[in-house]
């Protein structure tokens, strides 16, 4: 920056603040900071961030943000969220999908805890008035974990949510999400297709991506043959070794169409978009499928079945879904019972119904609730399924349907494994309780 034909620069202003300059530079300095109104902007805008730097490097701060760490990887969380309310600020962590409250601290202690974590996601302290996104790698207990943080100023401060995902967890092989023997002889042959469409489908939240993840690791598998694979991510959620994985950014004009066009460009022979939004993504893995790739993506739909409609509705031509899928995988997150409070109970008569279940099926079980699982009844969570294959033969059929959907439905309920098969099959085995099935199931 040039003040009267002087160059000062960033050094210059950090080593006055931090006494460094010479007794002729410090002279000159203050002349210069006494004309310029530019200058003692400048000089403030540096104290503001040594004093934020200061703060946030405070031994109990960062011991204070290092254990809302720790506690949430020891209790299994899936994210942190801290916010502050008028007075205090609470935090707190979800678990097995709920939020409980671990601790409070004063507002008052708020903007150095909020530095501390703008820190460590590396990005900038100085910006308080626009949401920002960071990143950071924690080791603990000999698992990585990434921890995603956003960070949105709200009228009572900063709101912080860190989510922590476990870099071993994301790869669970198709034989530990949760799906029956049956259920992964199909997936694998539903991936197995060299060219086609594969959709994993579920409302928000419901383990899509991690769906995803493990259909990819079953392509880049030690013996499977080698692949070019190249996926479109909003965000890149964990690093593939041996995949070209792009980030979106739509402000840059990085949207999946464009960066899924490009990829067609570049030979591979799988590729995969984090989610179908619209019809030109949608247009773009079918003719991907068309022209001999294998396509992998996810789309927020009720069930299989409902995944078909979902894609005419949005403008894809009928007979091209029929053609170009191979599947569908749908899922949900469901709670696990807690395995020390585990005991027989009868449910509400409507949600055994719901379930298809009738008291001859037996006494079923939930957790009364105890201290391993704070009460709850719960702990950890697994998955429901419904596995769509669209062989040749459901192919032709859905070729010239009037209603696709219809046909899809009847073929699953026939042939393969509804999600409330699922369901019934895992409270059966006390896999989950007929309330959480209940809650999840589309109607
Ligand atoms: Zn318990």
């Amino acid at each position: 920056m040039l003040f009267e034909g002087k160059e000062i620069r960033d050094e210059q202003v950090l080593a006055f603040l931090k006494g460094g300059l010479s007794p002729m530079e410090r002279t000159e300095f203050e002349a210069a900071l006494a004309r310029s109104a530019a200058l003692r902007a400048e000089l403030e805008r540096h104290r503001a961030l040594l004093d934020a730097l200061e703060a946030s490097s405070d031994r109990t701060v960062s011991e204070r943000v290092r254990e809302q760490i720790r506690q949430a990887i020891t209790r299994r969380a899936s994210d942190i969220h801290i916010v502050p309310g008028a007075r205090d600020v609470s935090v707190q962590l979800r678990v097995d999908g709920l939020l409980h409250e671990i601790a409070r601290y004063r507002k008052e202690e708020h903007t150095a805890v909020v530095d501390r974590w703008k820190a460590l996601a590396d990005v900038s302290v100085m910006e308080r008035q626009l949401p920002q996104d960071g990143r950071t790698l924690v080791q603990e207990g000999g698992q990585e974990y990434d921890v995603r943080v956003c960070f949105s100023p709200g009228v009572t401060g900063e709101r912080v949510v860190a989510r922590i995902l476990n870099r071993n967890g994301v790869f669970m092989g198709l034989d530990r999400l949760g799906l029956s023997a049956d259920q992964v002889e199909t997936v694998r042959r539903i991936v197995g297709r060299p060219n086609g469409v594969v959709l994993a489908t579920g409302p928000t939240g419901s383990g899509k991506t991690t769906v995803l993840y493990s259909l990819l690791q079953t392509l880049i598998e030690p013996g499977h043959e080698r692949l070019a694979i190249m996926t479109a991510e909003d965000p890149v959620e964990v690093l593939l070794e041996g995949v070209t994985q792009v980030h979106i950014r739509r402000q840059a004009g990085l949207t999946f169409p464009v960066a899924l066009r490009s990829f067609l460009r570049q030979d591979p022979d799988v590729i995969m978009a984090g989610a179908i939004q619209d019809l030109e993504s949608a247009e773009v893995l079918i003719e991907a499928a068309v022209s001999g790739h294998l396509a992998l993506s996810s789309l927020h739909a009720p069930d299989a079945a409902g995944a078909i409609t979902r894609l005419t509705d949005m403008g894809v031509v009928p007979f091209l879904v029929a053609d170009t899928l191979n599947g569908i995988i749908s899922t949900r997150l469901v709670r696990m019972p807690c395995r020390s409070c585990l005991t027989e109970y009868e449910p509400a008569a409507a949600d055994r119904e719901r379930l298809g279940l009738s008291t001859a099926d037996g006494p079923l079980t939930h957790g009364a609730g105890c201290e391993a699982c704070q009460g709850t009844g719960y702990r950890g969570r697994t998955s429901l399924f419904e596995v769509l294959e669209v062989g040749p033969d459901l192919g032709r059929t859905l070729r010239h349907a009037d209603n696709m959907e219809q046909v899809a439905r009847e073929w699953l309920a026939r042939n393969g494994i509804t999600m409330r098969d699922d369901a019934r099959r895992k409270v059966k085995e006390s896999l989950t309780t007929v309330e959480e099935a209940a809650r999840v199931l589309p109607e």
